[in-house]
């Protein structure tokens, strides 16, 4: 029984799972689950090795929560991720069921320790995704006016990606700081959980602490709802 892939995912200290030798780069990974569950980490060309022709298919329909790290996706210079074109309407569809999962998933579970983040009717869908492993048109339909009517404001789909990778990574930073030295990046913590953006001079002060992040490649601030 092969791999499937399950999400695209901010990792940590972690090394591809296929002992290629390779960290993974800019701390973002392929989650792909054996037959028991488990999950595992993977470069995305390894990812796509370890996966057959419906599993690499099924790549483009896995949530990702990792817009917001550039530099990543790449090894070779080319994109390895299963986003090859040609399939057309297929394409679009996979596209459109892919960043509505990943929208819902980021209110309902990623960022449900966020004031607001929640919400009753993606609750229902939510729970019905996790049951059967699919959405039903209605609720793709419903799921994509939500995530519309919210782009550009603070539950908008590019700030939600955005507020996750700072989320993610200043909880890795912080695990590196002595605690007596932590104030400053939790204070920081704290001001993006509860405005769901940073500012600028917020993003430069933190840069030093981030690059403390074996790996670490700076994320895009650009889709925060307010700078
Ligand atoms: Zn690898």
């Amino acid at each position: 029984m092969p791999f499937y892939p399950v999400r695209k995912d901010f990792a940590f200290d972690v090394q591809c799972h296929a002992k290629c030798g390779h960290t993974l780069k800019s701390n973002v990974a392929t989650i792909l689950c054996d037959e028991h569950g488990t999950e595992y980490p993977f470069g995305p060309t390894c990812a796509r090795n370890h996966l057959d022709e419906d599993g690499a298919a099924q790549l483009r329909r896995i949530p990702d929560f990792t817009k917001a790290a550039p530099g990543q996706d790449r090894e070779g210079g080319k994109r390895v991720d299963g986003e090859h074109s040609g399939g057309g309407v297929r394409d679009d569809e996979a596209a459109k069921f892919k960043r509505i999962v990943t929208y819902m998933l980021l209110r309902q579970e990623r960022l449900a320790h966020i004031p607001g983040a929640q919400l009753d009717v993606l609750g229902q869908y939510h729970a019905a995704y996790l049951e059967e492993g699919a959405l039903s048109d209605d609720a793709v339909r419903h799921i994509g006016n939500i995530e519309k009517k919210t782009a550009g404001g603070r539950y908008g789909y590019n700030n939600l990606q955005t507020v996750y990778a700072f989320d993610r990574c200043i909880e890795r930073a912080i695990r590196g700081i002595p605690e007596d030295r932590r104030s400053f990046v939790g204070d920081i913590l704290r001001y993006l959980r509860d405005n769901l953006y940073l500012t600028q001079k917020q993003i430069d002060g933190l840069d030093k602490w981030l690059k403390r992040i074996d790996g670490y490649l700076p994320l895009d601030p650009s889709g925060f709802w307010k700078r």
